[in-house]
């Protein structure tokens, strides 16, 4: 199966939370739009897709936290039970350890979720 980054469910997913996120790196503090701003991973998704599309899991970054600052994993983890609580951070590791596969249908139907998502926030 090709990336889940190369599909049209992660495009609407990660537009959505950089847009739930205002366009601001969550660790550093920037604003920018563009390719500037990224949709990093707290537990980073490689081998952990049950976690892929968890919006606990996903924070706007900007690319010099998101790629050259290793995703800056112990300031997310402080956004991640700030935002959600520590039960919650919990509660992702846990579920980072299922292994997950997404059938075509679940990735048309992630899409179509995120894309009315963000059109609703974005209209608000
Ligand atoms: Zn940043």
């Amino acid at each position: 199966m090709k990336s889940l980054k190369k599909t049209t469910a992660w495009k609407w997913f990660a537009l959505y939370i950089k847009e739930r996120d205002r366009w601001i790196c969550q660790t550093c503090g920037r604003a920018g739009k563009g390719r500037f701003m990224n949709a990093g991973h707290y537990i980073q998704a490689f081998g952990n897709n049950s976690v892929f599309f968890d919006e606990k899991n996903v924070y706007a970054q900007c690319i010099n936290c998101n790629l050259w600052g290793g995703g800056k994993q112990p300031l997310l983890k402080e956004v991640v039970i700030k935002r959600w609580g520590k039960k919650e951070e919990e509660k992702l590791w846990k579920k980072a350890k299922e292994a997950r596969q997404f059938t075509k249908e679940e990735l048309k139907k992630i899409a179509e979720e995120y894309k009315n998502k963000y059109n609703l926030l974005k209209n608000e």
